[in-house]
């Protein structure tokens, strides 16, 4: 049988108890204010053809062109989750209260 920890407060998540599993997706952000009218012109499909033949050739270059993204799987009890639904980026530091949320 699996035993499940709550990541944040340690607790044992036991059967029947509420258990949460929170995925989180981090990668570089795009800044649409750094697009040139040179981006916009360029010729992406022979860029993506390059970058093919350039994989094709190197695998160790697909590493270095692409963004790196990194996933987290955490274990939450169903008290931990309320929390961190309400303050995701970390109410104990401070930091949501400058965090700013695009309207989108
Ligand atoms: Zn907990």
């Amino acid at each position: 049988m699996m035993h499940f920890t709550c990541d944040r407060c340690g607790k044992l998540i036991g059967q029947g108890d509420r258990h949460h599993v929170v995925r989180i997706e981090v990668t570089a952000a795009f800044d649409p204010n750094e697009l040139s009218e040179e981006d916009l012109d360029a010729d992406h499909l022979k860029e993506v053809g390059d970058l093919i033949k350039a994989i094709e050739a190197d695998p160790n270059v697909a590493a270095a062109e692409v963004p790196k993204t990194r996933s987290l799987r955490r274990d939450l009890c169903g008290d931990c989750v309320e929390t961190f639904v309400q303050h995701p980026v970390g109410h104990e530091t401070g930091i949501e209260k400058k965090a700013f949320y695009s309207p989108n």
